[in-house]
């Protein structure tokens, strides 16, 4: 027996994904374990566009208010940026009363705002806390816990049943090894910086197409641009060649500024703040079945290319799946005796769920990522764009931009009016 707190479940990472899951568990009476490795406010290698589809969802979490009140403005269109050309189309409106249209915000708002939330719906927070390491199996797992600070001792924490939602760009301890030996030129990295005095049109939503790789580019909260996107290793590394001393971020802005006239122009009398962010290598794809018992959200599951920005809706969306397939069964998800058949028989129902919602959005998106990455296939694509620009507005509903999964649907009841009282979804 460990000595150290003992807690209905663990959730391994305060992002959406897992302060969302908090959120809702712990409301729904679970006593919940939050642990997060940094420090928030932080800042964070990503687009920050919240697709319309979850401002209901933020609504029912109870930061909805907030983010109405920081984000930027409403992104009513959709605009495609290739060399020197342009196409702009609308993007299309979700069907929630008074949430129909995206909105941006910046990272170290929205996952401290939901990080937040969880610690006043009940949840305890571990932060800056990194999981070590997992022991034991479903009815009795360990968590080896390292507070962040040299003079702090690690604690284990015991959980029954452990939800895993530490994004995908930073590996669980033991599955380093395994990404190492797995790295590839077409390996995607990922930078983002933030730009003030942009001339971004503040409704608009710019995806940018170049050979290698794909972006976006929003103003979020206080007029502030970010600036966001993927390349691939290979491309990256001859650019990087070329100029020798350069950090990688500033040669990703270099290729972004030549090689898409709209980011040059856009970004002519701008400002950045603070340095270029990086991650990866980024792999998109789906990440359940490891046989190992633990209920995967968010990124952890699966990811998408993150062309269609779609990344926060599937972390906050897969959360408000789980809750519903978990609550309903907690006294014997629990039990030690009964959790190790209920968790597998529920694990298998969460990840059959999580496949038939998400694992199509993962398709659409790693359709327009290599279209957008590949000179000669967007070559093909562009007269079809040019002549129809709708069907960027199509693009966007198919990679899920006004989607809800039906596990929430009942939050967002056409002609509502909006906000609804927060309660954790149980149908689905
Ligand atoms: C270039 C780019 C642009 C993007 N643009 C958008 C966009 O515009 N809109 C959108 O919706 N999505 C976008 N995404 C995707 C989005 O950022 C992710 O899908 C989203 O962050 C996933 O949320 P999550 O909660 O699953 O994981 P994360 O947000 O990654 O959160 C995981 C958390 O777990 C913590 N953690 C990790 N390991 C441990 C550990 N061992 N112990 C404790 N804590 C740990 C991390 O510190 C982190 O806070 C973009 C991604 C990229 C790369």
């Amino acid at each position: 027996m460990s000595d150290g707190p003992r807690f209905d479940v663990a959730v391994v990472g305060a992002g959406p994904a897992g302060a969302s899951a908090a959120i809702l568990l712990a409301r729904a009476g679970w006593s919940v374990a939050l642990i997060e490795r940094q420090r928030f406010p932080r800042r964070k290698v990503c687009g920050e566009c919240i697709a319309a589809s979850n401002l209901a969802l933020l609504d029912a979490l109870g930061v909805g208010p907030e983010v109405e009140r920081l984000a930027g403005v409403e992104l009513r269109r959709v605009a495609l940026l290739r060399g020197t050309e342009r196409v702009v189309a609308a993007l299309p409106a979700a069907d929630a009363p008074g949430r129909r249209w995206g909105r941006a915000l910046g990272r170290e708002q929205l996952d401290t705002l939901l990080a937040q939330q969880a610690a006043l719906a009940g949840a305890t927070l571990f932060q800056p806390c990194a999981l070590q390491a997992i022991e034991g199996s479903p009815g009795r797992f360990l968590l080896r816990l390292r507070p962040d600070g040299e003079a702090a001792a690690e604690t284990t924490i015991e959980a029954p049943l452990v939800v895993a939602a530490h994004g995908s760009w930073e590996p669980l301890p033991a599955e380093r090894g395994e990404r190492r030996e797995q790295r590839r030129p077409s390996d995607l990295f990922a930078f983002k910086a933030n730009f003030r005095a942009s001339a971004i049109e503040p409704d608009l939503l710019p995806v940018l197409s170049f050979a290698g790789g794909y972006g976006g580019m929003v103003v979020a909260e206080d007029g502030i641009a970010t600036v966001a996107g993927c390349i691939r290793e290979d491309r990256l590394g001859r650019d990087r060649e070329a100029r020798p001393g350069e950090r990688a971020g500033d040669v990703f802005e270099a290729i972004l500024r030549r090689e898409c006239a709209g980011v040059a122009e856009a970004l002519a009398g701008a400002e950045r703040e603070g340095p270029w962010l990086a991650v990866g290598p980024i792999r998109p794809g789906v990440r359940l079945g490891q046989g190992d018992g633990i209920f995967r959200i968010g990124n952890a599951a699966g990811e998408a290319h993150p062309i269609v920005g779609e990344g926060i809706s599937m972390a906050i969306q897969s959360a408000f799946v789980l809750a519903a397939v978990l609550e309903p069964e907690r006294p014997w998800l629990l039990d030690a005796r009964s959790a190790a058949q209920a968790q597998a028989a529920h694990l298998a129902e969460y990840e059959a769920r999580w496949r038939r919602h998400f694992a199509g959005r993962l398709r659409i998106a790693a359709a327009f990522a290599h279209l957008a990455m590949r000179p000669a296939a967007s070559a093909v694509a562009w007269p079809l764009v040019r002549a129809w620009p709708g069907l960027l507005t199509h693009g966007a509903r198919w990679s899920g931009k006004t989607r809800f999964v039906p596990e929430a649907a009942g939050l967002v009841a056409p002609g509502s009016g909006g906000a609804r009282p927060p309660r954790v979804a149980l149908g689905g």
